[in-house]
């Protein structure tokens, strides 16, 4: 047995370091390896060769002592690349109490399970010893047309062997019985998706080994739990096919619970299950635990490529994983009667944040009943009076945690006898408002700094923290029907549907819906992402649907008792309430209850924690954050929000907000001449100086970005039957119906989007974008004289030529100049123009001569790179995803390699044209956080996206900086 497995190779000295390498070299772990020698002051290069040509060698039985001799001159670099070589070499890492050889850094490698098992270990808690099977290997597995790679068997052979050690105990040894637990673990947690097997080890021998050491009826009891478990996960038997003998057994002997089953009865289950084994495969239960390990472990393997795994990691858009690592482990037992148990907790509450163990447990009960949700568990409070020990050692160990992951943990434990032992910690999947509370309060409490803090709030909770809420509880209080636990909190409206698939069906139709279930289990995941907000009847705070909602930020009320689903007729009886599918339904995950109805939603505010941490978020991004904003009120709600000003305000959206404007509008449209046309336009005018005056008034001291008339005009002409849609606006416009047929005819095109519309709208029609920069012009004089302070930005849309914008500066220009000279004022402003045309972008020089500020317009763009209309976009991009042609959506997660590449350009050329060019985005992109990332490394001035986005871009403005 090489001793090497006994240190660590991330801790201790150097020397200590050297000691292990040497161990692991030439043993099953370490047959092969280069190294290239580090070179620099006091590195000999021959050393670093020395290493390579030796270890070329790959010796069975390790080094000889000629060999190990050489080795003593290695420098402190040779032995860290040494060390480093082998961790990658390595695919099997035993861990157990005071010893590691992986911590939390290797979550790719070890998964996220692995890594922390290591840590914990490493740090002095009580993990049972075990050892894990790398997402390396998986990958290797999965390339390798499902074979375990070679050798690696024999490193798992190894590994076991210290665990043996570790426990005095072997693997099929009938006197002292070493049984496992298999679990998967990737690099990210994937709850309940990947499969799982304990008891593992147990046969007809190895049963009465243990019975003799912890009883019969125990024995028996985990014995058949393992054969269920292991013929469902590892061999595919279906779990109904053991339950059904279960539940015979218990009709023949009268009996409903479990727990009254005696270790006979439980012997008998053993028979029978095993006959199901035959039955089902026509084969015997494999009966040597080697086998059983061999087997499990591919099980685990296989489970990576599973339908509901695959379906996951797409929901949840995980990438680039190599696989799920294997954890193998000495079993704990939480089922040894009632000085045992099993529990899951945070070490603060994951849904308000506030600093107090959160969790529960069961006695006499093993973990998973607890995650399943089958047993409705305990308050962990109440463990205080019934095992104070262990209890106060969960307490010590969930602060040696937190200071040591600087992070609110989830953890679970098992206590077998009075003795805890830490099965699992990771960090505490949290709300939005549980994730701000926590950042700031462990910012106070002196266990981070504000730059930890900002990493630890993820965008999408901010998200979630900016979703509505019910308006008013008050109101809804007499149509309460029942209050379940507040699993995740927010606010949910929407139609009772009873199964995943038609959650997800009637979202696909465009329809919100409450999934209403007993409880969810993993391969409902599809329907409850598509769910508006999950109702269940069963399972605690931390079963598979609060866990899963949380995650997500989705409303959820979980163990509602007083719900009775019956899924088959798709009815369910709510208190005393009888309602069917379609029935509108509202819940409040944040108090549990249940509403009946639509209820009414409200937007949510910056403030409180929230507006402590946006503080520290602002002193750390370089990136201005503006909004998209039409009207005075958005403009009120985004500065609100944090926005330094206005990026976007789409001029066209103005034209809607009242019947007159729409009027007028149609009236310039109609227009037989340009005189017509300047009479129609002159109607306009006061409207749109008003808007313009508000939004001013409310960014006072801020810029704000103008853009001229963009759409195609048929876009502000009524949609109907044609003749009425003539008679209509011949009457309104008084242009006869003959010239309005002909007008409509005119504007008519095959291909709007490509056609009659941006820049080209001012050109063709010169008064359209004099009236708008008058409105302009006046608007900020009339503001100034107020005493506001105004910055107004006019903005050219859908340049693709530099002689396109030049037409539409000039004309700008002589409108400020001629007003200026009428009124005696002077005013700064800038013209700049959209960068929305890959031609635009590639003659961005020459753009950059007329602008002073280009503005990305990243949904035009993105269309017109790719080739995608972005309106028909949905006939065929769900197709793509599916199939894994595109990870993602490019209209919301902007395409880097293409479209990315253009923005690139467009900075380079257009900032070696005019140093000074103010450069920003105001496509969709400026507010989702990766697009972000992205514009701040590209060297951007600021983003621009939707009120609600705002502080979410703030965030991930912060997130890059940092
Ligand atoms: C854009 O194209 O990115 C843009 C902001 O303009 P619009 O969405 O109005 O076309
Ligand atoms: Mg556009």
């Amino acid at each position: 047995m090489p001793t090497a497995s006994k240190s660590s190779f991330t801790q201790g000295s150097d020397r200590l370091l050297k000691d292990t390498c040497l161990n692991e070299i030439g043993t099953n772990k370490v047959k092969q390896l280069t190294v290239q020698a580090p070179h620099g002051p006091g590195v000999s290069q021959s050393h670093g060769i020395c290493a390579q040509a030796t270890l070329h060698h790959g010796q069975k039985n390790g080094l000889d002592s000629t060999q190990k001799k050489s080795y003593q001159s290695w420098s402190a670099s040779t032995v860290h690349a040494v060390a480093t070589q082998i961790q990658k070499t390595k695919r099997v890492f035993t861990f157990g109490k005071g010893r590691s050889e992986g911590n939390m850094s290797m979550k790719s490698l070890l998964g996220g399970k692995g890594a922390n098992l290591a840590e914990m270990a490493s740090i002095g808690l009580s993990v049972p010893p075990g050892l894990t099977i790398s997402t390396e290997a998986c990958q290797e597995y999965q390339e390798n047309g499902k074979k375990l790679p070679e050798g690696l068997w024999d490193e798992v052979m190894e590994g076991l062997q210290t665990i043996e050690m570790d426990m005095g105990a072997s693997l099929g040894d009938p006197v002292k019985p070493l049984l496992l637990s298999v679990r998967s673990g990737a690099a990210i947690s994937m709850p309940g998706m990947m499969d799982t097997v304990l008891n593992l080890g147990l046969n007809d021998d190895v049963v009465d080994g243990l019975a003799a050491k912890s009883g019969e009826r125990f024995a028996y009891d985990s014995y058949r739990r393992f054969l269920d478990m292991f013929g469902d996960v590892v061999l595919g038997i279906p779990h109904s096919l053991f339950e059904a003998e279960l539940e015979k057994i218990k009709s023949e002997k009268g009996i409903s619970l479990d727990t009254e089953l005696t270790a006979s009865d439980l012997k008998d289950i053993v028979t029978r299950y095993k006959k199901v084994y035959l039955d089902a495969r026509g084969e015997q239960f494999p009966s040597d635990p080697k086998r059983q390990l061999y087997l499990a472990i591919l099980a685990v393997f296989n489970s990576w490529d599973s339908p509901r795994a695959i379906k996951y990691r797409s929901i949840n858009q995980i990438h680039g994983l190599r696989g799920t690592a294997v954890n193998v482990q000495c079993m704990v037992f939480g089922n040894m009667g009632n000085t045992s148990g099993t529990g899951v907790l945070f070490t603060r509450n994951p849904s308000t944040g506030e600093k107090k163990l959160y969790g529960e447990y069961l006695i006499n009960a093993q973990g998973e009943d607890v995650v399943a949700g089958i047993r409705t568990p305990e308050n962990i409070d109440t463990l205080k009076r019934f095992m104070p020990e262990a209890y106060n050692e969960i307490v010590e160990n969930c602060e040696i945690l937190e200071k040591h992951y600087k992070d609110m943990m989830d953890i679970e434990f098992t206590i077998q006898e009075s003795r805890l032992w830490m099965l699992q910690c990771r960090t505490g999947k949290r709300t939005g408002k549980g994730a701000v509370k926590i950042a700031v309060d462990m910012v106070k409490e002196g266990l981070i700094d504000t730059q930890t803090a900002i990493k630890m709030v993820e965008p999408r909770h901010l998200d979630q923290l900016l979703h509505p809420q019910f308006e008013d509880p008050k109101v809804y209080k007499d149509k309460v029907l029942a209050t379940g636990l507040p699993a995740s909190p927010g606010a949910a409206v929407g139609q009772i549907v009873f199964h995943a698939d038609d959650a997800e069906a009637w979202h696909a139709q465009g329809k919100t819906a409450i999934l209403v279930r007993m409880d969810t289990s993993p391969e409902d995941v599809g329907g409850m992402h598509a769910a508006q907000g999950i109702l269940t009847a069963r399972g605690g705070m931390t079963s598979h649907a609060a866990v899963v909602a949380r995650g997500w930020g989705k409303c959820c009320v979980s163990g509602c008792s007083d719900v009775r689903v019956n899924d088959v007729d798709k009815t369910v009886v709510i208190g005393e309430e009888v309602l069917s599918e379609g029935d509108w339904l509202s819940l409040n995950g944040t108090t549990g209850e249940v509403i009946m109805g639509k209820q009414q939603l409200c937007p949510p505010a910056l403030s409180g924690d929230l507006g402590t941490f946006m503080t520290w978020v602002d002193e750390r991004r370089k990136l201005k954050v503006m909004a998209n904003a039409d009207t005075p009120d958005d403009a009120v709600t985004a500065r609100n929000n944090g926005a330094e000003g206005i990026g976007l305000c789409r001029t066209e959206h103005m034209f809607f907000a009242s019947d007159e404007r729409i009027k007028a509008v149609r009236q310039m449209i109609m227009a037989p001449t340009p005189e017509k046309r300047k009479e129609a336009l002159d109607l306009l005018l006061p409207y749109q100086r008003s808007d313009f005056e508000g939004i001013f008034r409310a960014m006072d001291g801020l810029p704000v970005t103008i853009r001229l008339l963009d759409p195609p005009l048929h876009e502000f002409l009524p949609e109907g039957d044609i003749n009425e849609i003539v008679a209509n606006l011949s009457s309104d416009t008084n242009v006869s119906e003959d010239e309005v047929f002909s007008r409509i005819e005119k504007l008519s095109e095959v291909n709007p989007m490509l056609g009659f519309r941006g820049c080209r709208l001012g050109i063709s029609y010169p008064e359209l974008t004099e009236m708008q920069a008058r409105a302009v012009f006046e608007a900020a004089i009339a503001m100034s004289n107020q005493g506001v302070e105004v910055f107004p930005e006019i903005m050219v849309p859908l340049v693709g030529t530099p002689q396109e914008l030049k037409h539409q500066v000039e004309l700008i220009r002589q409108v400020a100049e001629n007003l200026f000279a009428a009124t005696g004022t002077s005013l700064s402003y800038k013209v700049g123009t959209m960068i929305e045309i890959p031609r635009a972008a590639l003659v961005a020089n020459e753009i950059a001569e007329h602008a002073e500020f280009f503005s990305f317009g990243t949904n035009d763009l993105t269309q017109m790179t790719f080739g995608y209309s972005r309106d028909d976009v949905g006939k065929f991009l769900p197709t793509y995803l599916a199939n894994g042609l595109l990870q993602n959506d490019p209209f919301q997660v902007l395409d880097q390699k293409g479209v990315g590449e253009l923005i690139k350009i467009a900075v380079e050329r257009g900032r070696s044209a005019r140093p000074d060019l103010k450069l920003g985005i105001c496509g969709e992109h400026g507010g989702e956080p990766s697009s972000v990332a992205f514009f701040a490394e590209a060297g951007l001035d600021y983003v621009s996206c939707s009120p609600f986005r705002v502080p979410i871009a703030r965030l991930a403005a912060a997130q890059v900086a940092i």
